[in-house]
C-alpha cells in the first residue's frame, strides 16, 4: 500500500566489505518492502566503488530482480573494497552519483569498516555537496540537497562483532558450518584417538570459537577476549587433555579463535597450539583451518529471517525520516527489533577492538555483554574432564532429569549440561529412562561425567521418552519412588505434557506430600507452543530442517510449472509455519491461529491462476498440520490441481518427522545449555533453602526467566496446547507483503 512521504526520491541499497549469508535476504526483504510502500529502489552494485564510480552501478530493482535469491549465500549485489570511498574526493564523488540518480534514502549492509564508512559519508554530506555546487559539478539548485540523506545501516559480518546487535547478519549460518566441520572432525578423531586443533574466524571477536565449543563440547578454546590467565597455559593445557584421555575419552578437540592472544598480547596461533600439543602429548595432532567455508553457503533459517526483518524495518525507518535525520543500526537486541544511532554502534564497536589490543579484556568483555561471559563460564565447567569433588560438610542433593512429550533435537545437550553441572556442583544426578512412564516402573539410573560425553550433538532423546501425562494411580506409584529413591528435585525436560505433569504434581500435593519438592520444566518442543518462552529448544533445529526440504523441493521444480503445498507439524501453533514460510518465501501460509475458510481457498486459487498465467513457474504454499481437519493438505491439493488445470500441477509434500530429527543447530545446543544451567542452579538453591516452587524457565524479551507454574491455566488455550499471547503473530503483516505479488501486477514470476 504506498503511503505518502517526507521525501520524494529514491531509495539506494549497497553491500559491502566482506560478504556474509543473509545479505541476499535482507536485499530481498529491502527492494520488495519499499516497491510496496511505492518507492523506486536502485542497487548500488559493487559496494562502495560501484558508488563512487556510478554509471551502470546504480540498477534500478523490480520485484523480479530479487526473486529466488532468498536461499542463496554471499550477496547478488556484489560487495567490493574501494581504497577511493577512504580519500575525500572518492566520498565526493559518491555524493554527487548518489544526488544524480536522485537517491534520499540509503542502506548499507556491511562490517564495521562499511558502516563507518556510511557514518562518515552522512556527516560529511553538506560539505561534499557545497564544494560539488561550487566546482559546477551539480547545478545550483543541488544546494536543496545539503540537508542530507537518510540512512540505516545493517550489521552484516559473520564474525558477530558489532555493537547495537545481538547478532549480525551471518554469524548464525558461520556458526552451522563451523560445528558442523567440528561434529565431522570428532566422530574421524574419535576412531583413531586423535586430537584435532581447529582454527575458526572471527577477527578480534571470540564469539564464534566460544560458541561453538560450547555446542560442539570441544576440549578447549582460546578466544581473544579471554587470554589464559598465567604464562604456564601450555602446560596445563596438555594435562587436561591428557586427564581427559585417562578418564576415556577417544576424541580431543581445541577450537583457537583467528585473533587469540596470550595475557602478554602475544598470539597464540592454531599451530603453535598443535605443536604443544603434539610434544606435551605424545601423539598425533591435526590442524584444520576452516577458512572460507565458514562464510559460504546458504544462510540458516535465522538469517534469513532475520535478515528479512531487518531489511524491512529498515525501509520503514529510512521512509519515515527527513533528510539530515540521525543515521541508525538496525538490530536485534533481545530478540527484538530497534535501532540505535550508528555513529554510537560503529564507535563501541572500536572500541572493543581497541580494548582487546591494549589488554584491557574486562572491558572488552563488558562491551560483548552478560551472554557472553555466562557462555565463558558455563565452558569452563562442561569442559573439566572431571567433575569438582563435593565439600566434606556438603548437603549432597538427588536431582533427577526425566522427559516428556515428543522428543526434540537439543534435549540430549540439555541433559549433558543439567548432569555435568550439578555433578560439578556436588550434587548427586539421576536420570530416568522412558519418561514418566519409566518413572512408574523405576527406571531410574546415575548417569557419570563421562557417560553423558558427545550428548551435545546428538539428535533424538538418550534417555528415552514418551508422552505419558500421569493420572489416577500413577500418582502414588511415582511418590513412592520420589521418596524411596530420595529424590529431593526434578527437572523435567520436554513439551507440552512436561508442562502439564508438572501442575499435575503441583495439584496432589495435599494427597502426596512427596511432591512438595522443587519442580522446574525446561521447554524442549519442536512446535514452540509453550508458555514462559519465546523459543523452545528444538523449535530451530526443525525449522531449519523445514528450510532445506523446501529448498530441495523448489529445485525439483525447475522444469515444471508446480505449486506445492507443503505440510509442516507444529500441532495447533503456527510458528513452524509462519517462520518457515518467511525463510522459504512462500506466497500464502495456513495455520490454524488463522484458520481457513473456502472463501480463502478459492481468493488463493485466483491469484495462483492469475500468477501462472502471467508466467510464474512455481508456487509454495505452507500449511500446519493442524490447520483445518476438513480442508486437510491432500484435499487443498487436489483443489488446487483440478482448478488448476493444464496451466499447474500441484504436488504435497507432508514433511513429517524429518522435523523431529537430526543433529541440533548450534542454537538449539547452546539455548539448551543456558536452560539447563540456570535450572540446575535454581532447583538446587530451592531445594537448600527448603522451597519448593514449581516453575518453568524461558527466554522472555532474549533474556532468560522463571515462570511460576501455579499461572499455567490463566496463560495458555487448554484445547488448542498454545499460549494465550504468541509473540510471532506480529510478524504476519511482514510475511504477507513480502509474499504478495509487488505493486504493480505481472512482476513476479518466481519467489
Ligand atoms: P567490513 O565492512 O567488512 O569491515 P572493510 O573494513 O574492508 O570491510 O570496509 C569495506 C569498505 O568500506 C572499504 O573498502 C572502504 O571503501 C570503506 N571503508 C572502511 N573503513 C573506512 C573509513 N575509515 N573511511 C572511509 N571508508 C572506509
Amino acid at each position: 500500500m504506498p503511503v505518502a512521504h517526507s521525501l520524494d526520491g529514491r531509495l539506494a541499497i549497497l553491500t559491502s566489505g566482506g560478504d556474509s549469508p543473509g545479505m541476499n535476504p535482507a536485499l530481498r526483504a529491502i527492494v520488495r518492502s519499499a516497491l510496496d510502500q511505492g518507492v523506486e529502489v536502485v542497487a548500488i552494485t559493487e559496494g562502495f566503488r560501484g558508488l563512487v564510480a556510478g554509471g551502470d552501478h546504480f540498477q534500478t530493482m523490480d520485484w523480479d530482480s530479487v526473486g529466488g535469491i532468498l536461499h542463496l549465500g554471499g550477496t547478488a549485489i556484489g560487495s567490493a573494497r574501494s581504497p577511493d570511498f577512504r580519500r575525500p574526493e572518492g566520498r565526493r564523488a559518491a555524493v554527487r552519483n548518489l544526488i544524480q540518480n536522485d537517491v534520499s534514502r540509503l542502506i548499507v549492509i556491511g562490517g564495521d569498516g562499511s558502516l563507518t564508512a556510511a557514518d562518515l559519508l552522512h556527516r560529511e554530506w553538506s560539505e561534499h555537496v557545497d564544494d560539488l555546487v561550487a566546482a559546477g559539478e551539480l547545478p545550483p539548485e543541488a544546494v536543496e540537497k545539503r540537508t542530507g540523506i537518510v540512512l540505516a545501516g545493517l550489521a552484516g559480518s559473520i564474525d558477530n562483532d558489532f555493537f547495537g546487535t545481538d547478532m549480525t547478519i551471518g554469524a548464525d549460518t558461520a556458526l552451522h558450518r563451523i560445528t558442523q566441520a567440528i561434529d565431522a572432525l570428532t566422530s574421524t578423531a574419535a576412531s583413531h584417538q586423535r586430537t584435532f586443533v581447529v582454527e575458526v574466524m572471527g577477527r578480534n571477536c571470540g564469539y564464534l570459537a566460544l560458541m561453538s565449543a560450547l555446542a560442539t563440547g570441544a576440549d578447549a578454546v582460546f578466544i581473544p577476549e579471554k587470554p589464559p590467565e598465567d604464562d604456564d597455559w601450555a602446560r596445563r593445557l596438555c594435562d587436561r587433555l591428557s586427564a581427559g584421555r585417562k578418564a576415556g575419552r577417544r576424541d580431543s578437540i581445541v577450537v583457537v579463535a583467528e585473533g587469540a592472544h596470550d595475557r602478554h598480547g602475544k598470539p597464540i596461533t592454531s599451530g603453535e597450539v598443535r605443536e604443544i600439543l603434539e610434544r606435551g602429548m605424545a601423539e598425533e595432532v591435526r590442524l584444520t583451518i576452516l577458512g572460507h567455508v565458514q562464510r559460504g553457503g546458504s544462510p540458516s533459517a535465522f538469517d534469513r529471517t532475520m535478515s528479512t526483518l531487518l531489511g524491512h524495518a529498515a525501509v520503514q525507518f529510512v521512509l519515515s525520516q527527513d533528510a539530515g535525520a540521525e543515521p541508525q543500526l538496525m538490530g536485534v537486541r533481545n530478540n527484538r527489533i530497534q535501532h540505535q544511532p550508528l555513529a554510537a554502534c560503529v564507535e563501541q564497536t572500536v572500541l572493543a577492538a581497541q580494548a582487546i589490543a591494549d589488554g584491557r579484556h574486562d572491558e572488552a568483555l563488558r562491551i560483548r555483554g552478560g551472554s557472553f561471559s555466562d557462555s565463558i563460564d558455563t565452558l569452563d565447567t562442561l569442559l573439566r574432564s572431571l567433575p569438582s569433588p563435593p565439600r566434606p560438610d556438603q548437603r549432597r542433593l538427588r536431582i533427577a532429569v526425566v522427559h516428556s512429550g515428543a522428543p526434540a533435537p537439543g534435549m540430549n545437550a540439555a541433559v549433558r549440561a543439567a548432569v555435568r553441572l550439578g555433578l560439578d556442583a556436588g550434587h548427586v544426578m539421576l536420570g530416568v529412562r522412558n519418561g514418566f512412564a519409566g518413572f512408574i516402573e523405576g527406571r531410574i539410573e546415575e548417569p557419570g561425567w563421562m557417560s553423558v560425553r558427545g550428548w551435545s550433538s546428538s539428535g533424538g532423546c538418550e534417555l528415552g521418552i514418551n508422552r505419558k501425562v500421569p493420572s489416577g494411580h500413577d500418582f502414588y506409584t511415582i511418590a513412592r519412588t520420589i521418596e524411596d529413591r530420595r529424590i529431593d528435585a526434578i527437572l523435567i525436560i520436554g513439551g507440552w505434557s512436561a508442562y502439564q505433569t508438572a501442575y499435575r504434581f503441583l495439584s496432589k500435593r495435599e494427597a502426596f506430600p512427596a511432591f512438595d519438592i522443587p519442580i522446574m520444566c525446561l521447554p524442549a518442543t519442536i512446535n514452540n507452543n509453550l508458555p514462559g518462552s519465546e523459543l523452545s529448544v528444538g523449535a530451530d533445529t526443525a525449522l531449519n530442517s523445514i528450510v532445506e526440504a523446501v529448498d530441495k523441493i523448489k529445485q525439483s521444480a525447475v522444469a515444471s510449472n508446480r505449486c506445492f503445498v507443503v505440510e509442516v507439524m507444529g500441532r495447533y501453533c503456527g510458528y513452524l509455519t509462519l517462520m518457515g514460510g518467511l525463510s522459504t518465501g512462500a506466497e500464502r501460509v495456513y495455520m490454524h491461529e488463522e484458520g481457513v475458510t473456502l472463501a480463502d481457498l478459492k481468493a488463493d486459487l485466483d491469484h495462483l491462476v492469475q500468477g501462472f498465467r502471467r508466467g510464474k513457474r512455481l508456487g509454495l504454499i505452507i500449511r500446519n498440520e493442524m490447520t483445518n481437519e476438513t480442508y486437510t493438505t491432500p484435499f487443498m491439493a487436489a483443489l488446487f490441481e483440478e482448478e488448476g488445470g493444464d496451466l499447474f500441477e500441484v504436488r504435497q509434500a507432508i514433511l513429517g518427522h524429518l522435523q523431529q530429527g537430526g543433529s541440533p543447530t548450534p542454537f538449539d545446543r547452546i539455548l539448551a545449555t543456558r536452560f539447563a544451567k540456570r535450572c540446575i542452579a535454581h532447583l538446587i538453591d530451592e531445594a537448600e533453602h527448603g522451597r519448593s516452587s514449581v516453575s518453568a524457565i524461558g527466554l522472555q524479551g532474549g533474556t532468560i526467566q522463571t515462570l511460576d507454574l501455579r499461572d499455567l491455566p490463566r496463560l495458555v488455550d487448554e484445547q488448542h496446547q498454545r499460549p494465550l499471547e504468541q509473540w510471532w503473530l506480529s510478524l504476519r503483516p511482514i510475511a504477507r507483503v513480502l509474499a504478495q505479488s509487488g505493486p504493480t501486477p505481472n512482476m513476479r514470476s518466481e519467489m
